[in-house]
C-alpha cells in the first residue's frame, strides 16, 4: 500500500502552526507503527497493572506523557491471545486521543457527579477513557448512530465493566429532546481522517478536498443538533483526527460565531510537542498533534464552556419496575455492594443501576434508543438468577462467587467457547478466571462444564501450538 499523501492535502496544510512538510512526509513514508493502550483503573490495582504490562511486553513499556493510564508497548503483541484483553484489563487506544483526559481535567471538577455524553462513541476509546475519569456517581451516555457500531461499543463497555454507563443508538438530533441535560459533551466527530494516514494508508485514496468540505458541514450539523442538550456552564470537547483547518480551527470559529461559548485553554508541557493552534476569527485555542512531532497519530482537540442555555431543566419522571426488596435479596450474593444499586426489571431481566442512573433511566428511555444500561445481572427465575455475561465482566460481581483460575491454554480454550477439561470440585455457576481476572461464566457439571461465554465474542482464530 502506497503511503503517498495527496498533494492537495500537503498543499492545504502549508502554513499551519507546527506543520513541516519534509518531516511530515518522512514520517508517513517510514510508516512506523506505534502501539499504545490504556489500563482499566477499576479492574487493576498497581501490582496487577504491572503484571498485565509485563505479560504484554518482555521489554520495558513507557508512559504516554499526557495520560495517567496510557502506555506505549515496544512491539505489538497478539491481543487476541491475551486473556487480560478479554477480561477488560486495558483498551488498545491511539496515544494522541488520550489527551482528552487533559482537556477534561482542565475544564471540569471530576469529583462532582456529572452527566457526560460521548456523542460519536464507537468503538469506545473516548468512552472507556471518560468512564475511567468520572466519579462512580456520574453517568456516561455513550452514543453511536450506526447500529452495528453501537453493538461493538456496547461490547467494549461491557468488557470495561462499570455500571454507570448507558449505550444509546441515536442520531445527534435526538439529543435536543434533553435540553440542558448534560454537564459535559465530547464530540469526537466523524472526519476526513487524514490524521490516521500513517497508521492506515488504505484510507488515503478516500481523501479529497470535496470530502473535507462535506465533513466540515456534517460536523457543523452534528454540533448544532446536539448543542441544546448542553446545560449552561457545561463543557464541550470537540475533536477530530483530521489535519484540515476546515474541520479544526474553522469549526472553532463557527462554534464561537453561532453559540454563546467561551474557549477553555488546556495547559501543555513543552516536552509533549503538542502544538497550540489559534482560530483566525476568534483567536480560539485548539491543539494539534502531528506524528512527526510526537508518538501518536494526527489529532485535533478544543474545549469550550457554554455561557448561556438551559440550566438543566427538571424532567418528568416515568414509572419503572424496580425489584421489591425481597426479589432484590435474591441478587445480594451475586453483587459486591448490593445496597449501592437499584434493580430494574426490564423484559424479565434485571439491570443493576447506580442510584443516579436509576433516577434518570426512565427519562433516557423515553427519549433515546437504549442498547445497554448499567449492568445486566441476568434472568431472575423462581429459584435462582441465571447470570448474564455483563455481570461476569463487571466490577460489581461479588468476590464470593465460586471461581476457577485457568491456565493460559485453558483460558484460551474457554474464550473459544470450548470445554478446557479442567478438574475442579466447584459445582454450579462459576466464574472462569485468568490470573484472578474474570472472563465469563460456566456451569460446572460432574464431568464437564457448560461454557456460557457469549458466542459472538468468542475467539475465532486458531491457537497455534494447541
Ligand atoms: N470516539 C470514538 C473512539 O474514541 O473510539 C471514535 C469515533 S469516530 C472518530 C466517529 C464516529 O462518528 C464513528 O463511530 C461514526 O460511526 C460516527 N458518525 C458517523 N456519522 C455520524 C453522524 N452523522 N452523526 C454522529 N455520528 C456519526
Amino acid at each position: 500500500m502506497s503511503n503517498t499523501l495527496p498533494s492537495e492535502l500537503i498543499h492545504s496544510l502549508e502554513g499551519l502552526p507546527g506543520f513541516n512538510r519534509e518531516s511530515f512526509m518522512r514520517v508517513h513514508t517510514a510508516a512506523d507503527k506505534i502501539t499504545s493502550l490504556r489500563l482499566n483503573p477499576h479492574k487493576l490495582n498497581a501490582a496487577k497493572a504491572e503484571q498485565v504490562l509485563a505479560a504484554l511486553s518482555p521489554n520495558a513499556v513507557s508512559r504516554v506523557p499526557w495520560s495517567s493510564q496510557g502506555y506505549y508497548l515496544p512491539q505489538r503483541p497478539s491481543f487476541t491471545f491475551d486473556p487480560f484483553f478479554h477480561a477488560g484489563a486495558y483498551y488498545v487506544q491511539e496515544a494522541s486521543s488520550m489527551f482528552v483526559e487533559q482537556a477534561l481535567r482542565a475544564a471540569v471538577d471530576l469529583s462532582q457527579d456529572l452527566r457526560v455524553l460521548d456523542l460519536c462513541a464507537a468503538p469506545g476509546g473516548k468512552s472507556t477513557l471518560l468512564q475511567s475519569l468520572i466519579s462512580e456517581d456520574s453517568v456516561l451516555v455513550a452514543n453511536e448512530v450506526i447500529k452495528p457500531r453501537a453493538a461493538v461499543l456496547a461490547d467494549n463497555l461491557t468488557k470495561w465493566g462499570s455500571a454507570n454507563v448507558v449505550v444509546t443508538n441515536n442520531d445527534p438530533r435526538d439529543f435536543s429532546r434533553l435540553p440542558g441535560y448534560f454537564d459535559v459533551m465530547v464530540i469526537d466527530a466523524p472526519c476526513s481522517g487524514s490524521g490516521l494516514f500513517r497508521r492506515e494508508p488504505e484510507l488515503i485514496p478516500e481523501w479529497s478536498p470535496e470530502n473535507v468540505v462535506l465533513c466540515s458541514q456534517r460536523q457543523q450539523r452534528i454540533l448544532a443538533d446536539v448543542m441544546p442538550a448542553l446545560k449552561e456552564g457545561g463543557i464541550l470537547i470537540y475533536s477530530t483526527c483530521s489535519f484540515s483547518r476546515e474541520e479544526d480551527e474553522q469549526i472553532m470559529d463557527w462554534l464561537l460565531g453561532h453559540f454563546e461559548l467561551e474557549n477553555i485553554p488546556v495547559p501543555l508541557q513543552e516536552s509533549w510537542h503538542i502544538v497550540p493552534a489559534f482560530s483566525a476569527e476568534h483567536n480560539s485555542a485548539g491543539y494539534r498533534f502531528y506524528p512527526d512531532l510526537l508518538a501518536g497519530e494526527g489529532f485535533f482537540i478544543a474545549c469550550f464552556r457554554k455561557k448561556t442555555g438551559e440550566a438543566g431543566r427538571k424532567l418528568k419522571e416515568q414509572k419503572n419496575t424496580f425489584l421489591s426488596a425481597k426479589e432484590a435479596g435474591k441478587l445480594a450474593n451475586w453483587i459486591a455492594y448490593p445496597e449501592k444499586y437499584d434493580y430494574l426489571l426490564h423484559q424479565e431481566e434485571v439491570l443493576v443501576l447506580p442510584k443516579n442512573l436509576a433516577k434518570d433511566i426512565s427519562l433516557l428511555q423515553q427519549q433515546l434508543y437504549i442498547r445497554k444500561a448499567g449492568v445486566k445481572a441476568g434472568q431472575l427465575g423462581q429459584k435462582e438468577l441465571i447470570p448474564d455475561h455483563q455481570l461476569a465482566a463487571s466490577t460489581l460481581v461479588s468476590a464470593n462467587i465460586p471461581g476457577v483460575n485457568l491456565s493460559l491454554q485453558e483460558a484460551l480454550l474457554y474464550l473459544r467457547k470450548e470445554d478446557p477439561g479442567i478438574a475442579t470440585d466447584v459445582k454450579g455457576w462459576a466464574l472462569m478466571r485468568y490470573e484472578d481476572m474474570n472472563l465469563g461464566w460456566a456451569k460446572m457439571l460432574p464431568n464437564r462444564m457448560n461454557n456460557y461465554y457469549p458466542k459472538e465474542l468468542r475467539i475465532l482464530k486458531e491457537i497455534s501450538g494447541m
